[in-house]
């Protein structure tokens, strides 16, 4: 099945919120992160290069003391062993196990600065103690030896350029006995050493500027991308303006906005009447012109925040801003008169309706923000406001009120009650006879619904059947009036009543249904009842729809021994060509025909003559809502078969009807028997 438009609005929706989850701010933040999430491993990387290279060279000093540690405690009692130590670089001095000092070499420039130290297996860690002559090496809270990264480099660029670098640290081994060895050893950084840690950090530094550079690209191209996206999203194809996404998205947001909260906002609908006819007389691509066209003009009247969009086929969508209802009406008025200038020799119409949004007020008086007021449902309003002008080409203004606020209140009350209702039988059946002028015989009734709704009372079919026409329900009524009657009639028949033809409508929403005819015939046959006492009414305005289609039902209606009759013929367009075409068994004249302006002598010529078509075309004929005498005999003169209308009854309750009903006098009798 395709999918409803609240679905696919739906999925629109979550389209836009994607591409807005997904925005270039969305895809900026990750990149940002990935560019710090990169460099932060490439200085991990850097820190542990260097503390490798920093660690080895301590190691690599350490080596040299502690050989000269364990040279001395080997041999501290021999002299060759002595002339050895002294030969060489390190500068230390023993204590024994009372501290004292029992052997020097060299100067003592050990400071009283000392921190432990581990190195790169952590298994061991040595107490060093910073040398006097250099400043970057302090301890920690923790007592540990740190190298001050800022004095460092100062200090490795300065010896940078000379030979190899020395950094003297002091450190100390403990020998048998309870001696200690306390010795400076060296941290050297070679030349080739500094060239090494340049270079490996100049690699690092390219390959994030390389990575930034990338990032940055990527960046700007998603940027650009979805503000291109965007634009497609909200842009119109017709009419190379702005589109209805655009409108809903920006229009809630600005009526909703804080900084707007005190201006009064109309939610317009703008629909160019004559566009189907523009372009079967045109082309499409002309219609389409004239629409990006009406676009163009519209837009030209926009003020600061007010907004207008092509909403869908030749309906246009605006906010505007106004003052008062009366010169809101004056400029929709202005642009009417502007819009209809667009082609001289055209007379084009345009039908407007608004709803208004004043500033909202709270129970202090005090002007506040409307929060969670919808531009859609704003633009509902305004359309249902638009359409009580009409479907005549005239053009006009129509403001939202109250009374179509009630009536939209209505159809949503209808429309959410329908089904219970429906399934707790508050929908009742009223029959409304239908007499032989001449005789006053009862000839057929006509089967109309009521709701006797236990919430809002006893409702006629005015208030319900266009909702139900508009919603589909309709189907289901038709179908429920009809299983009701032809249960009705098999109940009369079998309790002896001689049962007359009762009419039910069907509306013209059915006719898309090809096996209408035997749904009606399964119906009836259900409650077994006899086709001959069924009469399927269509009313007029069916008759226009797909006319072979209607043909067929009728033709299998008649087929299958229902009765089929035009209903409320002459009410609308003239029908006379259906009349042709189709075999129809009775005409309903309208109301209309015996009302107001159409009544008289010129009305009574017409009347004769449809009842004479009537006959020709061997129709029989019923005339709709007679009221008075004068009418029952003018009819009767002219020979019309059938009569319904207040002068003989109007439609009642089943109990009522059957009461005039007659019954067959055997069966009379039989229920004069069974009663003694
Ligand atoms: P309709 O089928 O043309 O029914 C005739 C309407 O004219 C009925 O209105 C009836 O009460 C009214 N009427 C009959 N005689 C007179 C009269 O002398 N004076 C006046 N003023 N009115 C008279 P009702 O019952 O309000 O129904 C209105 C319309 O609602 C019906 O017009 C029909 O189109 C529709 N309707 C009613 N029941 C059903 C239904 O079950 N299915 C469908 N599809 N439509 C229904
Ligand atoms: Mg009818
Ligand atoms: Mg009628």
């Amino acid at each position: 099945m395709t999918n409803t438009k609240t679905q696919r609005k739906k999925n629109n929706e979550k389209l836009y919120k994607k591409i807005r989850n997904t925005s270039s701010w969305g895809s900026t933040v990750v990149y940002l992160l990935m560019i710090i999430l990169f460099i932060a491993m490439l200085v991990v990387l850097a820190g542990f290069v260097l503390q490798y290279f920093v660690e080895t060279k301590y190691a690599e000093g350490y080596s040299e003391i502690e050989h000269t540690a364990r040279l001395y405690e080997m041999g501290s009692d021999d002299k060759k062993v002595m002339e050895y130590i002294e030969s060489g670089d390190s500068d230390f001095y023993v204590t024994d196990q009372n501290g004292k000092i029992i052997y020097r070499k060299g100067k003592d420039t050990r400071t009283d600065t000392s921190g432990k130290v581990s190195f790169l297996n952590g298994e061991e860690s040595y107490t060093l103690y910073v040398d006097s002559e250099t400043d970057f090496l302090y301890v920690d809270n923790d007592s540990n030896l740190r190298l001050s990264v800022g004095k460092f480099i100062e200090w490795f660029t300065d010896v940078a350029d000379d030979e190899d670098a020395k950094v003297p640290v002091w450190v100390n081994i403990s020998l048998s006995g309870g001696r200690k060895l306390v010795g400076k050893m060296y941290f050297i950084i070679t030349k080739r050493d500094t060239i090494l840690v340049v270079e490996l950090m100049s690699a690092f530094l390219a390959i994030v500027i390389v990575f930034c550079v990338l990032a940055f690209v990527r960046i700007i191209r998603s940027v650009v991308n979805y503000r291109r996206v965007v634009r497609l999203f909200y842009s119109d194809p017709t009419t190379g303006g702005h589109n209805w996404n655009w409108y809903v998205r920006y229009g809630d947001e600005r009526i909703n906005s804080l900084r707007r909260k005190k201006e009064s906002f109309a939610v317009v609908n703008i629909v160019f009447r004559n566009y189907r006819n523009y372009c079967l007389c045109h082309s499409m691509a002309e219609g389409e012109d004239l629409l990006a066209e009406i676009n163009y003009q519209l837009s030209q009247e926009l003020g600061k925040d007010e907004m207008c969009a092509h909403a869908t086929m030749s309906n246009f969508a605006m906010l505007l801003k106004y003052k008062s209802e009366q010169q809101l009406r004056e400029r929709l008025d202005g642009f009417i008169e502007k819009l209809r200038g667009i082609e001289s020799e055209h007379n084009f119409d345009f039908q407007i309706g608004a709803d208004l949004i004043p500033p909202k007020v709270n129970d202090g008086g005090k002007i506040v923000r409307r929060k969670g007021r919808s531009v859609e449902n704003a633009y509902n309003n305004a359309c249902a406001a638009r359409a009580e002008l009409g479907e005549t080409e005239e053009s006009g203004v129509r403001i939202f009120d109250n009374a179509l606020f009630e009536q939209q209140r209505w159809r949503d009350i209808v429309q959410q009650h329908q089904y219970n209702a429906l399934k707790n039988e508050e929908f009742v059946v009223y029959y409304q006879p239908k007499y032989d002028p001449r005789t006053n015989a009862l000839k057929g009734a006509e089967a109309l619904v009521r709701w006797d709704s236990p919430e809002f009372g006893f409702v006629t079919p005015g208030r319900i059947i266009p909702i139900f026409e508009k919603n589909g329900f309709i189907t289901e009524i038709d179908h429920y009036m009809l299983k009701h009657v032809a249960r009705d009639q098999k109940a009369w028949l079998d309790e002896g009543y001689e049962c007359v033809p009762v009419s039910v409508n069907v509306s013209r929403a059915h006719f898309i249904e090809t096996d209408l005819a035997q749904q009606i015939r399964d119906i009836v046959d259900a409650a077994q009842c006899p086709h001959g006492l069924i009469e399927i009414e269509l009313t007029e305005s069916a008759f226009f729809d797909d006319k072979k289609a209607m043909i067929a039902t009728i033709r299998k209606l008649k087929e299958y021994g229902f009765a089929v009759s035009m209903d409320d013929f002459g009410a609308g367009y003239s029908s006379l060509n259906s009349l042709k075409d189709m075999p129809l068994d009775v005409l309903k004249l309208d109301a209309d025909f015996f009302r107001g302006e159409n009544a008289g002598q010129r009305g009574e010529i017409v009347v004769s003559e449809a009842i004479r078509l009537a006959k020709s075309l061997d129709m029989r004929t019923v005339a709709e809502g007679i009221e008075q005498k004068d009418q029952v005999d003018f009819l009767a003169q002219q020979g019309c078969d059938m009569i319904q209308g207040y002068y003989f009854a109007k439609p009642m309750p089943k109990n009522e009807y059957t009461e005039k009903m007659s019954r067959s006098d055997s069966a009379q009798n039989d229920a004069h028997t069974e009663m003694q």
